[in-house]
């Protein structure tokens, strides 16, 4: 499928700047008319009827002939339809000056790192993602001490009080992220985190227009075991958070019980800029979301330099969605 413009026929994109639809040619806002490929073959442009290199798992891309943005119906829609997404907050211009900023007045990069023609090859692109929420029951047991130590005259007494310490707490996790893309390494998309979650939409296929983007290609079973194993430490940290005072705890029981559990299909966006240089690749991040930068950029003398943004521990991305009941018995 492909947007175009009722006014002037043009293709019409998503604007992150103006959080609008926009067409580039005549300027217009919200003028986009959807308009599906005639045949339904997917490797021919709706527009110009050119043929298009498709990679395996693309699921939007830019015409090579008329440079018009399309979307393949079939890996947005059926087993493929996302149920959620974030659309990009940062556009081209804004995401240029992020990298700007951050990098002008570092003197390791090679001077065209920079430049407008390097920086405009920049790539939006929808990563796919599986978001997994459980609702999840933990019971923890476990004998405390308490020692209270005093001198009176010429006699030291030293108390030790024992409590029966039990936990009986309630955590509901919601949209704990695992990238489901082969092509995007997983220490790249962990350390992009954190997406503010709160602005996730439903999905609509004209936020796509404009950007690149890929169907998931690895399923929802095939990844459960990454988010359960950050479930099941956060669990565990948050029972532990619970349980302080004591001078020692013997623990005796610590059950934790998925009461519920279920998955979402999601898209998120990231930049891409895949820089060159000394016939090396250097792939650079950017959040789509919220401007954080990942990446690896060469020094002109020809070491490389690891930047990365803060690394946000997993917790701090659950804890912002989870809601936390604890019956606590002392
Ligand atoms: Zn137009
Ligand atoms: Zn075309």
């Amino acid at each position: 499928m492909i947007f175009k413009c009722r006014n002037c026929g043009g293709n019409v994109v998503y604007s992150p700047e103006k959080q609008k639809m926009f067409c580039p040619y005549c300027e217009s806002v919200e003028s986009e008319e959807l308009q599906r490929s005639p045949d339904g073959n997917i490797r021919i442009c709706p527009d110009c009827g050119g043929e298009i290199p498709l990679k395996e798992h693309t699921a939007a891309t830019q015409c090579p002939y008329c440079s018009n943005y399309l979307i393949l119906d079939e890996r947005v829609e059926g087993e493929y339809l996302p149920g959620k997404m974030i659309p990009f907050k940062l556009g081209k211009e804004t995401c240029k000056k992020v990298l700007r900023d951050k990098f002008e007045k570092s003197l390791f990069a090679p001077t065209d790192f920079l430049s407008e023609v390097r920086l405009n090859s920049m790539q939006g692109t929808y990563v796919p993602f599986w978001l997994y929420d459980y609702d999840v029951n933990a019971i923890y047991e476990a004998e405390g001490t308490k020692v209270r130590s005093w001198v009176s005259g010429n006699m030291s007494y030293t108390e030790t009080s024992y409590y029966e310490v039990r936990r009986n707490i309630d955590i509901g996790f919601h949209d704990i992220p695992v990238d489901a893309s082969v092509e995007m390494p997983d220490d790249v998309m962990d350390l992009m985190e954190p997406y503010d979650y709160m602005q996730m939409i439903d999905f609509e296929p004209r936020y796509m227009s404009g950007f690149y983007a890929e169907k998931y290609n690895m399923d929802s079973e095939q990844l459960k075991s990454r988010a359960n194993q950050k479930m099941m430490e956060d669990t565990r940290a948050l029972v532990q958070a619970q349980v302080s005072g004591y001078s020692s705890v013997r623990q005796l029981r610590n059950d934790i019980r998925v009461k519920c559990a279920g998955q979402t299909y999601g898209l998120l966006p990231v930049w891409k800029y895949l820089y060159r240089y000394n016939n090396q690749e250097y792939p650079f991040y950017v959040n789509g979301q919220t401007g954080k930068i990942v990446g690896t950029v060469p020094i002109s003398a020809g070491k490389v330099w690891i930047y990365t943004g803060t690394l946000w521990a997993c917790l701090t991305t659950i804890l912002a969605g989870l809601t936390l009941c604890a019956q606590l018995f002392l």
